[in-house]
């Protein structure tokens, strides 16, 4: 029994261990996706202005569900760059932008969406921000809800900044891994759901290990981020959780927690009510597990 008790406490401190290296791991990437994220944004509209020859590129008055795009259908009701349900299959209630600009953003979001067909996820975006923000056009490539109100690199969750990586064919000129199909990119954003939507709280040595090795060679990618002292920082990080005598503290733990918290919160907010009460459930049993874990210690 004893022994028994020893195990699941040594599986939940991996569990900690792994919560807390996604942690570190958006530290070390975060800088580099803003970077990234500024540059193609400055990228983009020179090359609008000069295309165009516009004298500025400013907008704050199109939305993106009555936008009409620069690019036109095919025949009856194709889209030329293979995106379902686009703008352009519609004609009926499509505004153009007033100031030249939007249209071509649209367009570019499809195009530089690595998936096939492209799939920018509009929720996340807000297109009355798209020439004075650059962050409003990058959470198009987080394919999934709640990123609607963030602002900043800082804002924004280890999954949602490795999304924005492996769906923007722009970031993939800065890293030198492949990004299509299997790779370790891909894998550590399904770590992050093995982690926070583990109800038990405990993972297994061998799992935690593998993550962070995983988390590790992402801050590794020789194209940039390996020269890139944030990364390094963050690899040094890394590399002490995996040490046998690493020690579990309360702001540890809270830290793993608050992330999870901010989660469910972010899912609740985007979904308005829905499909919720599982998520609030699975919460409340993360915090009975962790008050009982306190309790054990004060004792
Ligand atoms: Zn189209
Ligand atoms: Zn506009």
């Amino acid at each position: 029994m004893a022994h028994q008790l020893q195990l699941e406490k040594e599986r939940y401190r991996q569990w900690v261990k792994a919560g807390l290296g996604l942690g570190y791991l958006k530290e070390g990437i975060e800088p580099f996706c803003d970077d990234v994220t500024k540059q193609q944004h400055k990228d983009e509209l020179n090359n609008i202005q000069q295309s165009k020859n516009l004298p500025t590129v400013t907008c704050g008055q199109c939305a993106v569900r009555t936008l009409k795009p620069d690019h036109l259908k095919i025949g009856n009701k194709q889209c030329p760059l293979g995106q379902a349900n686009c703008n352009c299959c519609y004609t009926s209630g499509k505004i153009a932008c007033p100031n030249n600009v939007c249209g071509a953003i649209y367009d570019n979001i499809i195009t530089n969406h690595a998936s096939t067909p492209p799939a920018p996820y509009w929720k996340n975006t807000q297109t009355q921000q798209w020439t004075g923000d650059s962050w409003s056009i990058a959470k198009c490539f987080i394919n999934a809800p709640g990123y609607d109100q963030k602002t900043s690199a800082a804002d924004i969750d280890c999954t949602g900044l490795l999304h924005v990586i492996i769906n923007n064919k722009y970031f993939h000129n800065h890293i030198q891994c492949n990004l299509a199909g299997s790779n370790v990119f891909s894998k550590v954003t399904q770590y992050r759901n093995e982690i926070f939507h583990s109800s038990t709280m405990e993972l297994e040595k061998t799992d935690a290990s593998n993550y962070i090795d995983d988390m590790i060679a992402v801050l590794k990618d020789g194209k940039e981020l390996i020269d890139r002292k944030d990364a390094q920082d963050a690899v040094k990080k890394l590399e002490e959780l995996k040490n046998d005598d690493f020690i579990i503290t309360t702001e540890n733990m809270e830290k793993v927690l608050g992330d999870i918290r901010e989660e469910i919160w972010n899912i609740r907010k985007s979904t308005e009510g829905l499909a919720t009460k599982d998520d609030c459930d699975d919460l409340k049993i993360k915090y009975l597990h962790w008050n009982f874990s306190c309790l054990n210690k004060r004792r």
